[in-house]
This record gives structure tokens, C-alpha cells and sequence, in this order.
């Protein structure tokens, strides 16, 4: 009120005095090494401008304008944020008290203490340096909605998040509920939307799409009576009108067929693809997220065969210039580990599958921003995007294990992370600073 009063007696100056309070900070970094994962090159010594939360210019000679925050990663790797394409932040089942048996985690966890978790998940995959998390569901009653709302809203500091709301299925999702779980969707139902007939399907979007998601997740063929490609195509019409891309858990080489035949936008987990499955997917350009688990977590043991398979099938699709994606599933805890020190053990399987370093580093970036549909407006170092950034110690074009060494991460223009040390107090705010009309 006072500030009116004053403005009224000198109105010219006040408004110039306005526009410089709320002029957007700048910052320049000053970029030992800058990667650009779409060429595979690493530039040297340059400056990376950035007004408020968005790249404005980089280059060798940008100029620093006078005041700006200089901030020296010159003895560093600068590179773009990195992207889980397939994670469950609000969920982590643990050998204690559950043996790992995550169908026993909805019982025991409220969607309440699965919230708060995964705020702090998604603090330690922004760590690692992942500023992208595609949260595919099994969140408790939409507790990955309320993880996005609240680092919209500039409540907390965490990734982007392109969040599915509660997976869609068929009676039962992904589980083998009692008769007494599945009537009355007491126990584990908050955890799958039961969708049968093209009603259903229509109107189980529509719930997802109210309550916050910003992609639609739905289970193929986890039961015997899994969606034709038919219904498929329901659900991609349906999801379309929202904008929103469908992602399908895929565990059957005949659901695989369907979701390819119905021109699914990605494939959950890579267990039922195969060479032909491989081939039709790189023709229609289908995302792969094949969520692929290394054999070195402590606790969570995968049999040589099946890692063999694994890695067997991540080759054959590389071979067959499938489109390919960093993705984990990576939702339980090891021992001593981040959630997002548990996410880059999985780099070892594609490592181990002979993937370049470079197409390791594009499914990361880029691939990853595209699968999550953002690759418009966040993920390269440009100007005009949303300034996201990590930095590191040595090189991922020649070690991809360097990426495990990040020491500095900005997201949206804040800095996160600065010598290998968090200092989020720059993300917490009272209120919703960013809107909070966000949904
Ligand atoms: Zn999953």
C-alpha cells in the first residue's frame, strides 16, 4: 500500500526501480569442457549465459555482463541433465520388513509416507544428476502427481517429472489379487485402475489425466485377457486429446505385436522383444524403455541367464536402430546406495551389451527427453530452453562411469549441487511460487 502511495508521487522512476527488481538474475558458467551428446563432441572453454531460468547464449566469447554470477566449472565436464525414462519414485520395497515382496509394500506404506519418500527420492536422483524422471506409476493414489505438483510449485527441489497416475489394466493389473482385495479395492488397489470394456478404458483416462498425470501408463497383457490392438488404439485416441503419449508394460511377444501393431508411443521393459519385434519397432519408431537390471546390486540377484538375456536383447535392438532409452525401473532400495546411485549401476548392462559411449550418452539425453515428450522446450544446452545442467570430473564420451562423478547440477537456472555438495535451500519456498493453479 505504502509502495503505491510512493509509486502515485514519481510514477516514472518507481516503474523503472520495479523492472529493475524483477529483472531475472544472470548467470554465466564458465565451461571447461562442454558436451553436446547430439554430436558427440566435447567443446572447449565456454561460456554458458543463463537469464532467470533459461539459457540465453553460449559460446566461446559471450560476453559477461556486469553483475552477473560468475560461477568457474572450468576444471570440469559440463553436460546436459540426465533422464530415467522409467522410474516409481514413490515407491522403494526393501528386504525389511517386506523380503522384497513390493505387493506387501502398498500394505504396509500409506500413499501419505510414499509422498514424502519420494520427495526425497527425487532429491537423490537430481543429485546424480537426472533432471528428467519418467514416473510410470505404482505410486500409491497418486502420489507421483503430488511429487510433480510440489517441485512445480517450488515447494522442493526434484527432476521434471512426466508422471502416469495409477497404471491401467485389466481386472487385476499387474497382480493376483484375492477375491476379497479385488471386490472391494481396499488392499493394493489404489496401485492399478481396473479398465475391461471401451467405457471403461475411456473413463479410466479421463480419471488419470484429472487427477495430474501427464502420461498414460497401461499394463498390455499382464493377464490373459490383455488389450487387443484395438483398445490400444482407444486408449491412444483418448489420451491424444489431452496431449498426452501412452507408455505399455509389455510382457508377451503377442502383446508386444498389439502395442506395435496399434503404434504405442513406448514399450515398458524389454523381456518379450525379440529380433522381429525389434525390427517392426525401429520401422514405426517406437520408444524401447527396456528397463534393463545390471547383475551387481547387492540383495537383488538376477541369474547369469537372464542377464545374459538381457543384455543379449539390448544389442540385438541397438543392432536394429531401435530407438532406445535409459530406463531402470530402479524402485527398491540397496544397501548403502541413493536411489540415484542405484540408478547409474545400470549403466553396466549397456555397457556390457558393446553400446558405444555416445549412443549410451544420446539414450540418456536426448532420447530421454523425447520419449518424455519435452524435448521442445528442456533438455539441450540452448538458448530458449530451460536451463538444466550437470558437470563432472573426466569424460563420459571416453568413460561413461565418469557420469557417477557428478559434482554440480542446476536445474531451471538454480544451482542444486556445487562441489559433490547439495544446497537445495534456493528450491524451498513457503508457497507456491510457481503457480499454484499447477494440476
Ligand atoms: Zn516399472
Amino acid at each position: 500500500m505504502i509502495r503505491r502511495v510512493v509509486c502515485g508521487v514519481a510514477a516514472l522512476m518507481c516503474a523503472a526501480a520495479v523492472l529493475e527488481a524483477q529483472a531475472p538474475a544472470v548467470t554465466a558458467i564458465r565451461a571447461g569442457r562442454l558436451l553436446d551428446p547430439e554430436t558427440g563432441r566435447v567443446l572447449t572453454n565456454q561460456i554458458i549465459l543463463i537469464e532467470g531460468n533459461k539459457f540465453k547464449e553460449i559460446g566461446p566469447n559471450v560476453a559477461i555482463p556486469a553483475g552477473a554470477r560468475v560461477i568457474d566449472l572450468s576444471r570440469l565436464t559440463v553436460a546436459p541433465g540426465l533422464v530415467d525414462s522409467h522410474n516409481h519414485l514413490a515407491l522403494t520395497y526393501k528386504p525389511e520388513p517386506e523380503n522384497n515382496v513390493y505387493y506387501y509394500t502398498y500394505v504396509q506404506d500409506s500413499t501419505a509416507l510414499r509422498a514424502i519418500q519420494a520427495a526425497s527420492n527425487g532429491m537423490q536422483m537430481l543429485s546424480a544428476g537426472f533432471t528428467v524422471v519418467r514416473d510410470l506409476g505404482n505410486n500409491g493414489n497418486y502420489a507421483d502427481s503430488a511429487l510433480r505438483q510440489a517441485i512445480d510449485q517450488g515447494w522442493i527441489p526434484g527432476p521434471t517429472i512426466i508422471n502416469s497416475g495409477i497404471i491401467i489394466g485389466g481386472m487385476g493389473g499387474q497382480f493376483f489379487p484375492t477375491p476379497e482385495m479385488a471386490k472391494e479395492h481396499r488392499i493394493v488397489y489404489p496401485e492399478y485402475l481396473d479398465a475391461d470394456t471401451p467405457d471403461e478404458i475411456v473413463k479410466a483416462v479421463r480419471q488419470n489425466i484429472l487427477f495430474g498425470a501427464k502420461v498414460i501408463k497401461i499394463c498390455v497383457d499382464c493377464k490373459p485377457y490383455g488389450y487387443t490392438a484395438d483398445e490400444i488404439r482407444l486408449f491412444i485416441r483418448e489420451a491424444a486429446k489431452a496431449g498426452m503419449k501412452v507408455a505399455g508394460h509389455v510382457q508377451t511377444p503377442a502383446g508386444a505385436k498389439n502395442a506395435i501393431d496399434a503404434g504405442i508411443w513406448s514399450i515398458e521393459h524389454a523381456g518379450a522383444l525379440n529380433d522381429d519385434l525389434h525390427k517392426q519397432m525401429a520401422a514405426k519408431g517406437i520408444w524401447r524403455a527396456g528397463t534393463e537390471t545390471p547383475d551387481t546390486l547387492a540383495g537383488h540377484p538376477v541369474s547369469p541367464q537372464a542377464y545374459q538375456r538381457t543384455v543379449a536383447g539390448l544389442k540385438n535392438a541397438y543392432e536394429n536402430k531401435v530407438q532406445l532409452t535409459f530406463s531402470t525401473d530402479a524402485d527398491y532400495y540397496v544397501a548403502g546406495k541413493t536411489r540415484g546411485e542405484v540408478v547409474m549401476e545400470f549403466l553396466k548392462p549397456w555397457k556390457d551389451a558393446g553400446i558405444p559411449t555416445p549412443d549410451i550418452l544420446r539414450a540418456m539425453t536426448i532420447n530421454g527427453y523425447k520419449v518424455a515428450d519435452i524435448d521442445k522446450v528442456r533438455g539441450p544446452i540452448k538458448a530458449g530452453y530451460f536451463a538444466d545442467l550437470i558437470a563432472m570430473p573426466g569424460n563420459p564420451l571416453e568413460d561413461i562411469d565418469a557420469l557417477k562423478g557428478v559434482q554440480f547440477v542446476m536445474k531451471d537456472g538454480e544451482v542444486f549441487k556445487r562441489d559433490g555438495v547439495m544446497t537445495p535451500e534456493k528450491f524451498f519456498h513457503g508457497g507456491p511460487v510457481n503457480g499454484w493453479r499447477i494440476r
